[in-house]
């Protein structure tokens, strides 16, 4: 572990974590509930770290994508309620009760099924349904004419023997992209998911506990959506334009270190295919960061990293484990002194862009074989290093 912290490394900043919790639960106000999400890893962060915070921290659902997430974390002290977004095979359904694991019903097959196999193991799910109210993913489908049959549908799942209805929710689409289309597709949304549960409850006869929809986009600027629970991700982790807006901070920071330094004339061709020919005496520096680290290829010739002295530029093609930067304009920077790939003084949203992408994927592009160095109080307390060693 110790070796290849010199290499490239993720710092986990958990103090901006804490600090982005107590941010957004001041902006939501204290009737409102906070799930934290969770799935792929945290978002590349590391969901055990992060769940184990937020649960410290008093946090009160996590949602992840599979019941592999869930287990993981229920395996490592994670004792909170987890909601998992995506399917579950019906044969895990008796996993799912034995270690109190909220599931996602997305249409009656699922529903059936999970109530048969609950029922089978003599046990109750907590389920929460979904309901698709124009993301055109998972969810029972309640738009126009399918109104009647949806709510149907979902009065069914909640009645089903086995199945305990906690909570519902939706997703949006739009909710975090500026316009005025954007905003009526997410009021649309927003409306048709009210309806839907105004009908169901009075069909079933019961209330639903958690009714929840919104994501970063909503949690940020539509307080109306709230209801009973918020469920941001990106913002969490501090990142995009909302999290600016709050003000809060980046959680992750990507660093690598300078391995070599040469200096090349005039005429020199960089890296695979030559694709950049130094026009004067430059000086390269090669840093053990590439694609196989995280390092979109795209970003080859074009994106900068950061020194102490300035940003040093890209040059030729990414590599699979190194790639070259321009340190000619930074010469105070040497052997063994760190870069900064992205992180508060060179910005995620910037190298996404750069990119053509958005800071989700390059966040969960960061590869396992990058160590995360988690820091609170400016130390160091855990690390982590996803290789079988
Ligand atoms: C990923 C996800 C979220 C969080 O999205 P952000 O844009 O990161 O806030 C919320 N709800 C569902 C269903 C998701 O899949």
């Amino acid at each position: 572990m110790k070796s290849t912290l010199k290499r490239t490394w993720a710092e986990i900043d958990l103090d901006a974590l804490t600090y982005n919790y107590h941010t957004i639960r001041k902006h939501i106000g204290p009737d409102v509930r906070f799930l934290g999400v969770v799935k792929a890893d945290a978002y590349g962060h590391g969901s055990l770290q992060v769940a184990t915070k937020l649960q410290e921290l008093g946090a009160d659902y996590l949602a992840v994508s599979s019941i592999d997430e869930a287990l993981e974390l229920r395996f490592n002290g994670i004792t909170m309620p987890i909601l998992i977004l995506g399917h579950t095979p019906k044969e895990q359904v008796d996993r799912l009760i034995c270690f109190n694991i909220t599931q996602a019903v997305t249409c009656e097959a699922k529903a059936l099924e999970y109530s048969e196999e609950a029922v089978k193991y003599g046990g109750t799910l907590k389920v929460h349904i979904k309901v698709d109210t124009g993301m055109s993913r998972l969810g029972y489908l309640c738009e126009g004419d399918y109104f009647q049959h949806g709510v149907n549908g979902i009065v069914h799942a909640c009645n089903l023997p086995g199945l305990d209805a906690e909570g519902i929710f939706t997703h949006f689409a739009v909710a975090d992209e500026e316009g005025a289309d954007e905003l009526e597709y997410t009021r649309h949304q927003f409306q048709l998911f009210t309806d839907v549960i105004r009908s169901a409850e009075e069909q079933w006869g019961h209330e639903f506990r958690i009714r929840h929809c919104a994501n970063t986009g909503a949690t940020a600027k539509y307080p109306e959506t709230y209801l009973d629970m918020v469920r941001p991700g990106l913002l969490l982790y501090g990142y995009g334009d909302y999290a600016k807006q709050l003000g809060l901070r980046p959680v992750m920071s990507l660093k690598t270190v300078v391995s070599t330094i040469k200096i090349y004339p005039a005429g020199t061709h960089i890296s695979y295919g030559g694709i950049f020919e130094t026009t004067h005496s430059t000086r390269i520096g090669v840093v053990p960061y590439g694609y196989a680290d995280g390092f979109l290829r795209c970003l080859s010739n074009r994106y900068a990293l950061m020194t102490a002295e300035g940003p040093a530029p890209v040059r030729g093609k990414i590599c699979m484990d190194m790639c070259m930067i321009d340190l000619s304009d930074a010469p105070g920077v040497d052997v063994g002194d760190e870069v900064t790939i992205f992180g508060p003084d060179n910005s995620l949203e910037h190298m996404a862009e750069m990119a053509g992408t958005i800071p989700y994927e390059l966040t969960c592009s960061v590869s396992k074989r990058v160590p995360r160095l988690f820091i609170e109080n400016g130390q160091v307390v855990s690390k982590e290093l996803l290789l079988r060693m």
